[in-house]
Parts: structure tokens; sequence; C-alpha cells
């Protein structure tokens, strides 16, 4: 059988998507609100290949007022699939009706499907399908998308019905008889069966819709009478005429074929009382979000992500348990004995008696450090017995040495004294650790395995340091944050499947309008919170184009899924000191803050004002999520972030770890030689701050430091962010070396909370919450902001829009870090002046009342006939 294509058409929310994706098994957007269906998507019939279906954007009529009322006119009259299938929610009947008149018009086989039967049932209402078939002269069938009742009968039928729809006999007399003669008239102008579409059309002066057809003016002049002899006889103009009797027709239908049960308030009108309340809807949907950040950055997404971090990406971790347990029994024994404290004491003691300097001291320690990683250094060795048979001479006994704890802070207890024999027993005590590779059941982490397999085949340090630090140590902390993600996203993709969040929409349209948007503006931005790029495309619904605008500039703003690790890493940073548990929902609150904040002051300029358009949306039923739908939803969402990370993120491991490595040797002892740093003459441990990196960094920390974040590696973060927002974290795991393995190698965490700690040791929390605000709000990735570009189709407002981000994300991080060093730390400067400034700047431009603009009337849709 040769290729057939079938269209998917149907009102928004009618279930066209879900039914699409339950026959071509793909996973196209479930959702409850208008638009996330703009461009039509197109897939194969699971059971038939030869079969295409081509889902089309909700619509609720064929006069082309939105561009998704262009996209699926254009698709049905002039790419004439071969069949359409007109979606219907039988639970809205009435309104559905409308455009089913106007789709059996346009001249293609069509069927139409009773969707959502199993909530009529549920209501009691019943639907006589044979009379209703018979009066829209197609066949109708009851079924169920969400439940896959009948779905493949609805199909059968759509390939075959072979003979076009003739349209319903919806109008009255006089305007049959006008259209009938203007049929006559036109009949050479179109295909026979677009007779009766293009009549309506002309009927209706549609003159964009009838531009096919070029009439000729005599054409014209002949039809003109017609429609002016109805116009008059009914006193009314065509158009509103040709709508009044498609209503009046729908009317009878409804009286005919249904019987409705009496009313009762449904579950979901039950729940809706409550939370589209108008005093309990936003407090509701607040504790609702923070309770959803909560849990997947602060608790369960935690506890994922620090297991994938320690175990798959940390030291490894064990299969058997009763290994687990003897390995954790004995290191605890081993751990009573605090070698390592004694060692450090002795040493410092040693050093206070002037028995070695202190740069003897220091080759001791790293000689000790040695023998652990390999006993028979002759050389170590060595050392470490010069020191001892100085130390026995003189008589070294340290007193009262301090015991840490695993991390390395001092606690009350001390041991009495360390006398040469102690040090020598704890020297051979230190390397005595229980090592986890000598148990049964031990897996190594991905870095251990991949660096005992670089060894064997003799690779390279370099070539080490750029699979281990670059490559695992960027990927693998962007992985490591995959269990957060995917508990956020279980958690949102539920509140969307379940209808929760049309009600917010709703809920949101509330606030908005009393600064100028419509809760339109919001429907992106809830889309956002998985990527800004369906978020921007997603703005293309908002009819007014200023709106639509701003939204797309704004919505970004709102934390996307490859923002969510640089919130986990600051709790990482926070959570450890203080109960800092609110620090993730805040970030998703200063978001929206953020947009409503821009949003009001925005809409006070000239480019910007105006009264926002009303906002209509149906919200569907309340019900649970089929588990397959909320799976893939959650999937797309994961599985595009893995993939992000199995591309750009490995590329920009490989140039940040390419930029951090290589360098000038401009040291003390440096030749200034350019090459890779570690091996150039003289290189220390603070090789890498004559890195590219640090030299780029460095040039730009000037614009970084009222943020309190100049150090180069934040700045070369920030940057690098704007590829891929992930791209933060994963420079931070290059340049901190998650992937080392070495014992003093700085955790993540550790590694950024140090870029916010002065030398004195204060960790400057505010320009750490600043630094992350501002890459919060900053431009998004190049994905989003190549969508921002597409989206406003004009260079002029793409960059006002990135410098409107970029400068407005800078200002609130610059205002949160200096009135943090203030209020908590007590400092001042110049930069407390400007912020001040800015701050009383921002309050003005919110509070003052809006300036009145001379009325410039929207031609939205003259702009979209001309397009
Ligand atoms: P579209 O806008 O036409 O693409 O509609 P969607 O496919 O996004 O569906 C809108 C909502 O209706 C979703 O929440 C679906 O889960 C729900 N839905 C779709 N079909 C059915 C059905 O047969 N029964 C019920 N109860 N809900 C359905
Ligand atoms: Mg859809």
């Amino acid at each position: 059988m040769a290729e057939t294509f079938i269209g998917l058409a149907g009102n928004p929310n009618c279930g066209k998507t879900t039914l699409f994706n339950e026959l071509t098994g793909s996973n196209g957007y479930v959702g409850n609100w208008p638009g996330v269906t703009v461009e039509k998507k197109q897939a194969k019939y699971r059971a038939d290949k030869d079969v295409t279906f081509v889902d089309l954007p909700g619509i609720y009529s064929l006069s082309p007022y939105t561009p998704e009322e262009i996209v699926s006119r254009d698709y049905i009259v002039n790419e004439r699939p071969d069949a359409i299938i007109d979606l219907i929610d039988v639970t809205n009947l009435e309104r559905n009706l409308y455009l089913a008149t106007q789709i059996l018009e346009a001249g293609r086989p069509v069927v139409v499907g009773l969707n959502m039967c199993d909530l009529l049932k549920e209501r009691g209402d019943k639907v006589d399908v044979a009379k209703l078939s018979e009066r829209l002269g197609c066949s109708a069938i009851e079924v169920s998308a969400l439940h896959n009742t009948n779905i493949d009968a609805l199909v059968k039928a759509a390939r075959e019905a072979m003979t076009p729809a003739t349209g319903t006999k919806c109008f009255s007399a006089e305007v049959e008889e006008a259209l009938g003669k203007i049929a006559e008239k036109i009949s050479g102008n179109c295909a026979p069966e677009l007779v009766r579409w293009y009549s309506v059309k002309v009927f209706e002066r549609d003159a964009e819709a009838i531009k096919p057809l070029n009439l000729t003016s005599e054409q014209n002049a002949a039809i003109e009478p017609l429609i002016e002899a109805v116009e008059t006889a009914r006193d009314d103009d065509s158009e509103s005429i040709i709508t009044s009797d498609r209503y009046d027709w729908i009317s009878e239908t409804m009286a005919e074929c249904v019987v409705k049960a009496p009313k009762k308030l449904t579950t979901s009108e039950k729940i809706d009382k409550v939370v589209t309340n108008r005093f309990l809807g936003l407090p509701i949907f607040v504790l609702i979000m923070f309770l959803v950040y909560y849990i997947a950055i602060s608790t369960v997404g935690t506890a994922g992500t620090d297991w994938v971090n320690d175990n798959l990406f940390g030291d490894g971790f064990f299969v058997n348990g009763a290994s687990q347990e003897q390995y954790e029994a004995d290191t605890e024994t081993w751990g009573e004995n605090h070698y390592a404290d004694q060692v450090a004491g002795f040493v410092s003691a040693a050093e206070a008696d002037g028995v070695v300097t202190a740069d003897s001291a220091a080759e001791v320690t790293s000689a000790v450090d040695a023998l652990k990683e390999d006993p028979d250094d002759v050389v170590s060795g060595v050392i470490v017995e010069d020191f001892a048979a100085g130390t026995a001479k003189a008589n070294v006994v340290a007193t009262d040495v301090t015991i840490t704890d695993e991390d390395g802070n001092p606690t009350d207890e001390t041991i009495d004294s360390v006398d040469t024999t102690a040090f020598l027993n704890a020297v051979e005590g230190v390397q005595s650790e229980p090592a986890m590779a000598d148990y049964d059941g031990y897996v190594p982490s991905v870095p251990i395995a991949v660096e005992g397999w670089l060894d064997n085949i003799g690779a390279s340090p370099m070539v080490k340091s750029l699979v281990i630090d670059g490559v695992i140590g960027g990927v693998g902390s962007v992985l490591g944050f995959i269990p957060q993600m995917f508990v956020l996203f279980v958690l949102l993709c539920f509140l969307e499947d379940c209808g929760y969040m049309s009600r917010v929409a709703f809920v949101m349209d509330r606030v908005f309008r009393r600064f100028g948007l419509s809760g339109k503006s919001f429907i992106p931005m809830l889309i956002s919170t998985g990527c800004g790029v369906p978020g921007v495309l997603a703005t293309k619904t908002i009819e007014n184009e200023k709106d639509r605008r701003m939204t797309a500039m704004l919505t970004t703003m709102i934390p996307c899924g490859a923002k969510t690790p640089i919130i986990a890493l600051v709790m990482g940073v926070l959570i450890g000191g203080s109960d800092a548990w609110w620090v993730a929902p805040m970030f998703y609150f200063l978001g929206i803050a953020a947009i409503i904040i821009s949003a009001i002051m925005l809409k006070k300029t000239k480019p910007f004002a105006g009264e926002p358009t009303p906002f209509v949306m149906e919200l569907p039923n309340y019900h649970f999520p089929t588990l397959k739908s909320w799976w893939l939803h959650v999937w797309e969402r994961v599985s595009s972030y893995i993939k992000k990370a199995a591309t750009i993120i490995f590329a920009a491991s490989v140039v940040v770890w390419f930029l951090s490595n290589f360098g000038f040797a401009n040291w003390d002892g440096g030749n200034g030689a350019f090459g890779y740093l570690p091996e150039l003459e003289g290189a220390g441990d603070e090789a890498n701050n004559y890195s590219l990196l640090a030299i780029i960094g460095g040039a730009l920390g000037f614009i970084f430091a009222p943020l309190g974040a100049d150090h180069w590696q934040a700045v070369a973060a920030s940057i690098s962010a704007l590829i891929a927002k992930e791209n933060l974290v994963s420079t931070f795991g290059t340049l901190y070396g998650l992937g080392e393995v070495s014992e003093n190698s700085l955790s993540l965490w550790t590694g950024f909370a140090a870029m916010f700690t002065d030398a004195s040791g204060v960790l400057h929390v505010g320009a750490m919450l600043g630094f992350v605000a501002f890459n919060m709000l900053d431009a998004p990735c190049f994905a989003a902001m190549g969508t921002i570009r597409r989206q406003m189709d004009d260079s002029k407002w793409f960059w006002f829009a990135i410098a409107y981000q970029c400068v407005f994300g800078w200002i609130v991080g610059m205002i949160i870090n200096q009135l943090w060093e203030l209020f908590v730390l007590g400092n001042f400067g110049v930069w407390t002046v400007i912020a001040f400034a800015c701050l009383a700047a921002m309050l003005f431009q919110l509070f003052r009342p809006t300036p009145k603009f001379e009325e410039t009337k929207a031609k939205i849709l003259t702009d979209l006939n001309q397009a």
C-alpha cells in the first residue's frame, strides 16, 4: 500500500498528543496548555510503517488568527493529507464541534474520534454516537487516547474513509442558497472537493484564504451582491452569519444527540475550589514548589547524588556486605591510633625544638606520605631515618598532640606524648591503613579503574590528566547530579501530567495580570523548568507581540534542569555548616521574582507598555498520569541531559582542561616557556595559576570583583556556562580534579567553597549566593540563546535580551554580595554605595506610576496575515 498521511486535528487539550504518542510510540510533550504543540510533528504508525501521523497544533477554529491556526489550516487545505482524524473531547462536545464543522468542509476524508469517553461514562452523560455520526456525515467512534480504547479502530476507519467529507448542512436556507450560487461561480477555480470550503471562505470575505482562487474582478462583482443580499436580510455581516449558523446547528445537534446526567460537583471541581482559590491558590503553589525542590535537591536526590559522587566517582564501593563491614571495622580500629596526627605532632615538635628547619620538616612530611604510597621508596626511607636519628639524640617528645577528625578539623582530644619510637611506629602505622582494594567484592570507582587501566597501558602523565581530570572530572561531575535531577523531574512531571500545573497558570494569571502580563506568559516559564529551549518556543502562542518578546527574554531566568547542579553545589557547601534547607527552593523563587521584577520594570518602558490580553484556558480534569507517559516525560528530560554530557560537556571539559593545564612558566624559577604546565621547569602546586585559563579569567576578573567572585576559576566557569549551564559545575570538576584520586585533592565542594573563602578563613556566603544568582539569571546556554534569536527574529531585540539578562543578573549578584558584606561582615566600600544606588533605581522603577504612552494599536492580526 502506498504511503498514507493522516492528520490529527482538534481543540487544545482534546488529547491529540496523547493519541499521537499512543499510535506512534513517540514521546511528544503531553501538556495541559495551549501552544505546547506549535509546530506540527509527524511519526509513523507503530502497527504499519506505511502510515504517517501528523500531530497538528490544538486550535479552536480554522479561521487563522493565531500561528497555530495557520499551521493547521495550511496543512489541511494545502498539503492535503489522505485523511483527517478530528479528535473531539466529548466532555466539551459543544465547543469542539465548532472546529469539526469547519474541518468537515475542507474536502478531506474525515473521521471523528470522540475522545475521553472514559470521563463521559464517569459523569453519566450519554452521547448518541450513531445520530451524531449521521449529522456530521462521517463516522464517529468513541475512544480514549489515555486508556488506549478503540484507537486502532479509529485508525482503521480513517484509512478506509476514502471519500472527502462533504461538510455538515449547518447553514440556514438563505445562506445555503448563496453558497450554492457562489459554488457555481468558482467551481472552475479549484479542485471539486474544495468548492464547499472556498464557497464559505468567499462568503466570509476571507481575503487571505481565497487568494489561491485568483478570482477575477468580474467573478467578484458577480458574487458580492449575493453576499450583500444575505447580509441585508439578516442584518449582520457575513462572517458573523456563518459563525452564528454554525452555533445554531451545534445547539440542535447537542439537543438531539446528548443526554446529560444531572450535574453534580466532580472531584476535579472540588479540588479546584481549593487550589485555585483566590487566597489559597498562591500559597499552595509556593508550598508545593518548595517541597518539590526541597525533596529533590536537599533530601532524597542528595542521597542519590552523594552515593554516585562518593562511590562511582570517589573511592569505589563494595558489592559484598561482609567485606564492607570488615573494612569499616578495620578502618575504625586503625583510625583510633591516630597515626597521622602523631606524625604531624611529632614533626612540628621537632621543628619547634629547633632539631630541623621548617624546610626539612616539610621534606619529612612528604617522605612519610611517599612511604605510604610505596614502602620501598629508598630515598624517603633514608630521610625519615635521618630525621629519627636526630630527634632521638635531641630527645624530642611531643606532648598534648591534637587529634583531628576525618575531615582534618582539630578536636578537643589530645595524645599525651609521642617520642621517637612512637613516631617510627606511627610512620609504619600510616602505611598500614586498610585499603579497600584488599577486600573481596570491591569495585573501584570510575577514576580509579581508569587510572589503573591507563597505568597498565603506560599512558603518559599528561594523557592521564586529560582523561582523569579533564574528561572524567568534567563529565563525571555533571553526571553525578543525575539522581537529583531525576527526582526533580519525577515530581515536576507528575504535577504537569495530573493537571495541577495548568491550574497554576490560571492562578498565576491573577498575579501576572497585576503587572501587565497574562497567565500565558507563565506557561513558557513552567516549561523552562525542564529546558529553556522549548520554554522560549512556547512563547509563540502569546498573541501580543510585546508580551511575547518580553516573555522570551525573561523565561530562561527560571532554573532549568542544567542549572540544578549549580544549586546543588551551593547546597553541598552550606548544608555541612548550617541549616541551609531553604537554599534550593529559594533559587526557584528567585527566578520567578526576577521575572516579575523585570516585567514590572520593563512594562513601564515604551517598548513593552500595554494591557495584557485575556487569558482563556481549559482546565482538564485531574487524573493520575499513566506510568508510561510519566516515565517517558521524565526520561525525555533526563536523557537530553545525559546526551549533552556526552557531547557538549565532554568537548567543553577537554577545552577547559587544555586551557587550565597549558600556559607559560612565569613563576619564580620558571623559564617563561609555553607548554603543559606540570612538566615545565620548576612547576609547583600553584602552576595552574599560570594557565591560559587563569590569564583569561584574571583579565576579566574586574567584572566579577563587585560580586566577590574574581577568582579566575569562577570567571572561567561562568564563561563556559554560557555554552551549557552544566559547564559551570564541570569546569570546577576539571579544575579541582574530581577525578583525581590522591588524598589531598580538593573535592568539588571544598574547591568551590575555597573560592569564596578569604585569607582569614571566612566563607563569604553572600559572594557565593551572588555568584550563583548571576549564573542563574544571566544569558542562558547557546542553545537557548539561539532559540531566543530565532524567536525574536531581529538581531537588535536579541542583543537587547542578552544584554538585559547579563546586566540584570550581574546587578542582582552584586547587590546580594554587597548587602551580605555590609550587614553580615560589616564591610563598606564604593561598591556598597553603588549597590544601594542600583537598589534605589530598581525600587524607583518598580513603584513609580506607569507613564502614559500614546496608544499604538496592536496590529497583530494584519501582521499575521501578511506573514
Ligand atoms: P493535546 O493538547 O490535544 O495534544 O492534548 P494532550 O494529549 O496534551 O492531552 C491533554 C490532557 O488530556 C492530558 O492531561 C491527557 O492525559 C488527557 N487525556 C488525553 N486523552 C484522554 C482520555 O482519553 N481520557 C482522559 N481521562 N484523559 C485524557
Ligand atoms: Mg499537544
